[in-house]
Parts: structure tokens; C-alpha cells; sequence
């Protein structure tokens, strides 16, 4: 286990009642799963987590996930968050979200490519 993995994990540690999921969420911090697409002028953000099956699309602030966990257990009420959440709460408190700025008019196309891969993923994993 790194180093950097095991200090995450200390200064994360009221993060770690969530069990695996705060496991997972630390390795795709880590790894620089977490995504944020910032958009200029207007400073619009896009997050997405590189997840197993492929990209989800993320609204920290509200809180929202496109995953099928967030789906079917946070929004029912038996989840309190999927690891993709957790995983950037984590990676914006460590500074490990990796930021890519795009020009305004790309907010289009770039939202479409990741709403298809959205989709694209819960074909996949809905058989
Ligand atoms: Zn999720």
C-alpha cells in the first residue's frame, strides 16, 4: 500500500464508516478518476468519475450521481452516498481532481459526448 494511500486515509478517517465504498472512493482519487471540466468565462463545471463500467456523471451540490447504486439506493433512502460522491469529496479536500479547462463553447458538445457515455454505460450494465 503507498504511502500516499495510507495518509489519505488518516486525514480521511471520519470518511472510513462508509466501508468499501470510502476504499473505493480512495483509489479513484488516487488514481485520478475524478474529473472536473471547467468551463470559461462562465466558470460552468462538469464532474465525472471514471468508474469500473465507464464514465458517471456527477452533481456534487445537489448531491447527484448516475450511477445505478445512487439510483436505486441513495435516492431511496437506504444509501447515504455511492462511492463516486465520496470519491470526490475526497479528491477535492486532498486537491487531486483533475481539472481540465475548456472555452464555453465547447459546453455542448462536451456535455453530449458525456451524456452518451453515460447512457452508454447503463445499457451495458442493465444487460
Ligand atoms: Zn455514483
Amino acid at each position: 500500500m503507498s504511502e500516499e494511500r495510507e495518509s489519505l486515509k488518516e486525514r480521511f478517517a471520519e470518511l472510513q464508516k462508509h466501508g468499501t465504498k470510502f476504499d473505493r472512493a480512495v483509489d479513484a482519487a488516487l488514481a485520478g478518476a475524478v474529473k472536473e471540466a471547467r468551463f470559461l468565462p462562465s466558470g460552468r463545471t462538469v464532474v465525472t468519475v471514471v468508474g469500473r463500467l465507464g464514465d458517471e456523471l456527477l452533481d456534487p451540490a445537489k448531491p447527484y450521481c448516475s450511477c445505478s447504486n445512487f439510483f436505486f439506493r441513495v435516492a431511496g433512502g437506504r444509501e447515504e452516498t455511492c462511492y463516486h460522491l465520496l470519491g470526490y469529496k475526497l479528491a477535492s479536500l486532498a486537491g487531486k481532481v483533475d481539472v481540465v479547462e475548456f472555452s464555453d463553447e465547447e459546453y455542448g458538445a462536451y456535455l453530449s459526448a458525456t451524456v452518451r457515455d453515460v447512457f452508454e454505460v447503463l445499457r451495458r450494465s442493465s444487460g
